[in-house]
């Protein structure tokens, strides 16, 4: 199913967006994008060639000449009718995500709804893209600042919240005065397409939201192209590490949100059933194909004795297709993912850990050919492991134990991730001296999967992020300006003087 072939005639096609126009590409090499839960194949992507990639670019340049300098409210408008048209198209849109990602229904209405807080929060722009001014810094001087468009942009998403992630992206750029050039996931680009369409209908003009399709060609393309200014990625530490560099290299300004391995504490005195709860969404929701899944527990003390509870809890869960009724558990989004996640389940079991919820090889009636693994629990891990040390962004959970706070929070520190992370407890003591020691970007506090609202930013530390600014929220404005300091003085009567050789205002 990962095979690159020449379209057949009867199937779909991917389009690129550009200069306002849904194009075929003359890619020679195209991708399936295939049904996980069934392997139907969907419709093919085109891997863009560098001429379709210089295309877009010189689009969104052009574009950009006018768009600087269109009002503020008139592009706050484009938003406020966009943020319209996602609600209006909210259950077409959660289809299309389903059936090329596999993630439940009521889980990729989620997905599209966390992108769509971001295009009203882009709505808001007025209230955020503004300038400072200080008074009289000299005699008859006053300094402001201007916050400037970039120029061109370009974003890099992954696959596995292909609504959300392009939603942090270009709705901020552009809605800040850039144009922007999106790269979708070649896994799943049908609903990016479709919100793209969607944003062209709300009133982005042509040329001020461009889209190529492909992998690591395209993306280093990306990361050279001169007339690009700045790049948005989120994906794997790997290549977001590449992105990071070879984009910077060529002068770029960059932020890479990048891969995780999200422990939460459990302390003996958390609210149980509260907390098993919460875990077993976190760890096996989405399939465990979250950045921020919980993908390590660490019990401490008392906690170690909720295991088999926990496993109960797991094992409550449906498995299924991600459009049938009732199902928490869809499938992995491809044959290569699957294969990934079983072959470190059976990496676990080899280096020690205890299998006490074995989710290989479901029985799903109706998608037998499904990518499909059951939510996985391993007790008794450790550092060392491969199933610790790597990401496996699947469902499966790892259960680490501690004798207490401060050995669970060194073990966090000392994981090279610093994505998110959350602890259970009832003590408001325990759960400050965590929000403050922890090296982590997201702190969830009884909140497992604490993705930050579009006021606040996406954040990270350490390997799961590149970059200073986050996406959304308040940071994402300096991300996509330029700061511009203008010092002024008009000259009368009152502020006239003879020549000043020194560095000091008078
Ligand atoms: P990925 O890194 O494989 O792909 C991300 C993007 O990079 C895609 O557009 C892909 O086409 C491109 N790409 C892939 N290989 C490349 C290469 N060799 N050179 C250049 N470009 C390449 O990530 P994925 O598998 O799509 O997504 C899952 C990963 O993303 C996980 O590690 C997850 O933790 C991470 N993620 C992080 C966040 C966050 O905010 N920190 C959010 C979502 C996902």
């Amino acid at each position: 199913m990962d095979a690159t072939t020449t379209p057949a005639t009867k199937v779909a096609t991917v389009k690129l967006l550009i200069g306002g126009k849904f194009v075929e590409s003359k890619a020679t090499e195209w991708r399936d994008i295939v049904n996980p839960a069934t392997q139907e194949l969907l419709a093919k992507v085109p891997f863009a060639t560098p001429a379709e990639v210089d295309a877009a670019v010189a689009s969104a340049k052009e574009a950009f000449q006018t768009w600087r300098k269109t009002p503020i409210g008139a592009r706050a408008r484009i938003f406020l009718k966009y943020q319209q048209l996602i609600r209006e198209n909210m259950a077409e849109l959660a289809a299309i995500l389903t059936a090329e990602q596999g993630k439940t229904l009521p889980d990729a209405e989620g997905d599209v709804f966390r992108g769509l807080e971001v295009v009203e929060h882009a709505a808001a722009i007025g209230n955020l893209q503004l300038g400072e001014m200080a008074n009289n810094v000299a005699n008859g001087v006053d300094t402001y600042t201007v916050m400037q468009p970039l120029g061109v942009c370009a974003g890099i998403t992954p696959f596995n919240f292909p609504a959300m992630i392009p939603l942090w992206m270009f709705p901020m750029a552009i809605v800040t005065g850039n144009t922007f050039v999106l790269k979708p996931s070649e896994q799943d680009p049908m609903v990016t397409m479709r919100l793209c369409e969607l944003a062209l209908e709300a009133g982005i003009p042509a040329g001020v939201l461009n889209v190529v399709h492909g992998g690591e060609a395209v993306v280093n393309a990306i990361c050279d192209h001169k007339d690009i200014k700045a790049i948005s990625f989120v994906g794997s530490t790997k290549v977001g590490t590449h992105v990071y560099n070879r984009a910077t290299l060529a002068g770029k300004r960059v932020q890479c949100m990048m891969g995780a391995k999200n422990h939460a504490i459990v302390m003996p005195d958390a609210n149980k059933e509260q907390t098993l709860n919460a875990l077993a969404g976190a760890s096996f929701g989405a399939a465990g194909q979250r950045c921020m899944a919980v993908s390590v527990a660490v019990l401490v003390g008392e906690a170690q004795k909720w295991v088999p509870e926990l496993v109960e809890k797991a094992k409550t869960l449906r498995i299924g297709a991600g459009t049938e009724k009732g199902v928490d558990v869809g499938p992995l989004v491809s044959c290569a993912a699957y294969d990934r996640v079983n072959g470190l389940i059976e990496r676990g079991v080899a280096d020690g850990a205890t299998l006490a919820l074995d989710g290989r090889k479901p029985t799903v009636p109706g998608y037998e050919k499904g990518n499909f693994v059951g939510p996985t629990v391993f007790a008794d891990v450790k550092p060392g492991m491969t199933i610790y040390e790597q990401e496996i962004f699947g469902p499966v959970l790892c259960l680490a134990n501690a004798e207490s706070i401060d050995e669970a929070i060194e073990m966090i520190n000392a994981n090279p991730n610093g994505n998110g992370t959350a602890i259970f407890t009832q003590s408001g003591a325990a759960a400050r001296r965590f929000q403050e020691d922890i090296d982590v970007g997201q702190v969830g506090i009884n909140v497992p999967i604490p993705v930050p609202v579009p006021m606040f930013s996406f954040t990270g530390s350490r390997a799961s992020k590149l970059g200073d600014l986050g996406p959304y929220g308040k940071q994402v404005i300096l991300f996509y300006t330029q700061t511009k300091t203008v010092t002024e003085r008009w000259f009368d009567d009152s502020t006239a003087h003879g020549v000043n050789t020194t560095i000091s205002l008078k």
